[in-house]
């Protein structure tokens, strides 16, 4: 049988991120995941500088075949009101690609692979783990995203007051014809916000790919959302009238606060598999990224000692770094709810300070030390 230090069943964003802390560390690493790489995951792919500051990411290397794009303004909107258009001259976000990003940061982690293998089994032998009947590892890390199945089966989890983001997605790559019948332009994402405050869609147009989606708190009605932005996206030829409608759904949890019950003897909990979104724009990466860097810390000072009295300074940190929560999530504030207007929305003064500054781009919370 086989043998590693760490574990991680999930090789997105939080997996890769732990497993090239931990090998820098000189642990040995091997990370599980049910897909064969490169793989697609349902994500709008925008990321913040935060983000590519905390993965230490050399821009022109990994824009060296792959689909870095820079975003220096956005454009905001309620549905059916007047269109808001901030730019800020420089870059402040970049639109990257899930399927070539998770497969750069997994293939540069360094830890060993085990591609296209579910977690099929977790048994507990004395204070180590055998998984898969396979691999015995004395720690094991849930980063499989928000249907984790190390997240499923540690007690207390399930019973987590939930409420989760509805999303869907479709990136395709335009011919040239496409190309100049798009109308979005690619350093200047749109987004559209809904009236009740509940989600927003987005277009995003990354090099020759063009990606469009929408997410939203309130399960109800989802796909009916979805047609109804993307024939509006076709009447006002914002996008080639051929784009093909082949959306995708996935789900996941804005943060609300972290349960004790994210470690347990020999096992954490990091990414999506907590639920670590952001509340007030629902970015997923940058907290999957955060998470991992924690745990890593708490792992190196637990010096192979994993029971769940060693692992708790990791909820704690967590709480620190992310907050306590609130009790009812929203991906706008709630209080902020009752105020906000069309009018508010249509002020280029609260689209560039309060909705992208403080809300998306988070400037006042400087990357992770
Ligand atoms: C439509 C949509 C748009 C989004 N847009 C953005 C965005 O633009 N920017 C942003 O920051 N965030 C965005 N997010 C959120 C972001 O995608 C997630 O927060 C982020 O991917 C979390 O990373 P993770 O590593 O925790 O999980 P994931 O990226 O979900 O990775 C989990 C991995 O676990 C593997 N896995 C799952 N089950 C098993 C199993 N049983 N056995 C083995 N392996 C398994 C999966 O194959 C996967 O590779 C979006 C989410 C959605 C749904």
């Amino acid at each position: 049988m086989d043998s590693c230090d760490v574990l991680i069943v999930g090789g997105g964003p939080a997996g890769s991120t732990l497993a090239w802390e931990l090998r820098t560390r000189g642990l040995d690493v091997v990370v599980l995941d049910k897909s064969r790489f490169p793989r697609d995951k349902v994500c709008a792919g925008w990321i913040t500088p935060a983000t590519t500051d905390l993965l230490h990411l050399d821009k022109d290397e990994y824009a060296r075949g792959r689909v870095l794009q820079q975003i220096s303004g956005f454009k905001t909107r309620m549905i059916g009101g007047s269109e808001v258009v901030t730019r800020y001259g420089r870059t402040v976000s970049y639109g990257i690609r899930r399927s070539e990003f998770d497969d750069y940061l997994l293939k540069r982690s360094g830890a060993r692979l085990l591609l296209g293998e579910p977690l099929r089994t977790m048994e507990r032998e004395k204070a180590a783990w055998v998984i898969n009947n396979d691999v015995k590892t004395s720690l094991v890390i849930g980063a499989g995203g928000h249907f984790c199945p190390v997240s499923r089966s540690l007690k207390g989890n399930r019973a987590r007051r939930e409420t989760a983001v509805i999303a869907q997605e479709m990136e395709f790559e335009m011919d040239e014809g496409q190309q100049q019948e798009c109308a979005v332009e690619a350093d200047t994402p749109e987004f559209y916000f809904y009236d009740d405050l509940k989600g927003y869609a987005w277009c995003l147009r990354k090099g020759n790919f063009l990606n469009i989606g929408l997410g939203r708190e309130d399960n109800h009605n989802v796909a009916e959302h979805v047609q109804s932005f993307f024939g509006y996206l076709k009447e006002t030829k914002k996008i080639p009238k051929n784009t093909p409608a082949a959306f995708k759904g996935h789900a996941y949890l804005l943060y609300q606060g972290i349960s004790k019950t994210t470690v347990d003897d020999g096992v954490m909990l990091i990414g999506d598999a907590v639920g670590l979104a952001d509340p007030k724009s629902g970015e997923g990466i940058r907290p999957a990224v955060e998470s991992a860097l924690i745990a890593a810390e708490v792992i190196v000072s637990a010096a192979g000692d994993y029971q769940r009295s060693r692992l708790m300074r990791y909820p704690s940190l967590v709480a620190g770094r992310f907050g306590k929560g609130r009790v009812t999530p929203a991906i706008v504030p709630q209080a902020a709810r009752r105020f906000i207007s069309r009018r508010l929305m249509e002020s280029s003064w609260f689209s560039e300070h309060i909705l992208l500054d403080r809300w998306f781009l988070d400037t006042g919370r400087p990357a992770l030390r």
